[in-house]
C-alpha cells in the first residue's frame, strides 16, 4: 500500500503535500526553505467509484481527479464514478493532533 500523503498548511501560509507526522516541510514557494507546520488543509478532491473499490484521494488537483475518474469509466464502462470534493479523515485526525 502507498503512503498516505495529506496537504499541510504552513507558516508562510502556503500549502504542500506531505507523509504524516512530519511538523516541517521545503516549501517549494518560498524557494524551498523549511517551513513549520501550523494545520492541515483537510478537504481534497477524490475519485470515488460505487461500483468497486477505486477511492483515490487527488489532494488539491480537481483535474487529476477528472483524468482519473474518465480513465476508470474508460475501464470499466459499467462502473458508476463520482468525482467529490470531501474531508480526507486521516487529514482531520493529524489536524486534531497539530492544533492539540
Ligand atoms: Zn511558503
Ligand atoms: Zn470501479
Amino acid at each position: 500500500m502507498k503512503t498516505p500523503v495529506i496537504i499541510y498548511i504552513l507558516e508562510c501560509r502556503h500549502v504542500i503535500p506531505g507523509r504524516i507526522g512530519v511538523m516541517e516541510l521545503h516549501c517549494f514557494n518560498c524557494q524551498d526553505e523549511v517551513k513549520k507546520v501550523v494545520d492541515v488543509h483537510t478537504f481534497e478532491w477524490r475519485v470515488f467509484c460505487l461500483s468497486c473499490n477505486y477511492k483515490p484521494w487527488c489532494g488539491l488537483s480537481q483535474m487529476l481527479a477528472n483524468q482519473n475518474a474518465s480513465m476508470h469509466s474508460r475501464k470499466h464502462s459499467r462502473h458508476e464514478v463520482k468525482v467529490l470534493y470531501m474531508e480526507n479523515p486521516i487529514g482531520v485526525r493529524v489536524q486534531k493532533h497539530i492544533l492539540e
